[in-house]
């Protein structure tokens, strides 16, 4: 089974009912955006990062990935650098619940029961979670109980040592964490030939009002769209970030989904 694929629409449709047909395989959906992450990455960092980390706990898990989602909800300028900046392209908030919660109900139609959510976009985590509430309630109407949904978004299996490690000259927090070590540091051990080090941009951490105006006020946010320095990213914290949140979150699949469904 090492060799095989981990990726669910890979397989033919008689083997993946063969997998998912009594319920066992946990499915982990990636779930992305389209969002320019500065001068020295590409758009699609938010779909990159979690398809990788649900690939690598695929194969510790025997689990399967679906087809990331791509889109995700609207950049806001406090944690994505905003939704005004070329090349950010989102959905409403409706949009995503509703792919959401049609995609969730029908991989439990063929027999899906144990769903992993992979979040790789902060600004989507709430449209997730109602996505999940309103797929659950539609198949509770149709005598579906037995679904459970992990929703996680990967960062947050940092542990605070490894954030002393990573960040000795203070930890911003993950909002201003966009196009800054995390993400540049994973992306220079995963996908080197699409970061642009020579064109990363420093400047100090973005600092923001307590409060938000809209429409959004484009100066507030730095011109580099980044919202911290990506100059300190490296591939030696990138190892450490990608060993961390692989560990954690294979432990916490491991735990939530031991027993067959019910
Ligand atoms: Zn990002
Ligand atoms: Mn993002």
């Amino acid at each position: 089974m090492d060799d095989a694929t981990v990726l669910a629409y890979e397989l033919t449709w008689p083997e993946y009912d063969r997998r998912m047909r009594d319920g066992r395989t946990p499915l982990i959906v990636p779930i992305g955006a389209l969002e320019q992450h500065g001068h020295h990455m590409p758009m699609h960092v938010d779909v990159l990062l979690p398809n990788e980390f649900a690939q690598r706990v695929a194969r510790r898990t025997g689990a399967l990935v679906a087809q990331p989602f791509t889109y995700g909800y609207k950049s806001h300028p406090k944690s994505g650098g905003g939704n005004h900046l070329p090349g950010t392209t989102s959905l409403d908030g409706a949009t995503l619940v509703n792919a959401l919660k049609d995609v969730i109900k029908e991989f439990a139609r063929h027999g899906v029961r144990n769903i992993a959510l992979m979040n790789g976009h902060f600004e989507n985590s709430w449209f997730i979670i109602e996505g999940v509430d309103i797929a659950l309630r539609e198949l509770r109407w149709d005598g579906v109980r037995d679904v459970k949904i992990v929703v996680l978004s990967y960062w947050d299996f940092v542990n605070d040592e490894t954030i002393e490690k990573l960040y000795p000259e203070g930890f911003t927090g993950w909002d201003l964490e966009h196009g800054g070590v995390l993400e540049t540091s994973l992306m220079l051990v995963l996908f080197p030939h699409l970061v642009w080090m020579d064109k990363a941009i420093g400047h100090p951490p973005a600092s923001f009002p307590p409060y938000d105006v809209y429409p959004v006020r484009p100066e507030w946010v730095p011109a580099s769209g980044t919202l911290s320095s990506p100059k300190n990213a490296t591939r030696e914290k990138g190892e450490i970030l990608l060993q961390v949140c692989t560990d954690g979150i294979v432990r916490a699949l491991n735990e939530e989904f031991a027993d067959p469904p019910n």
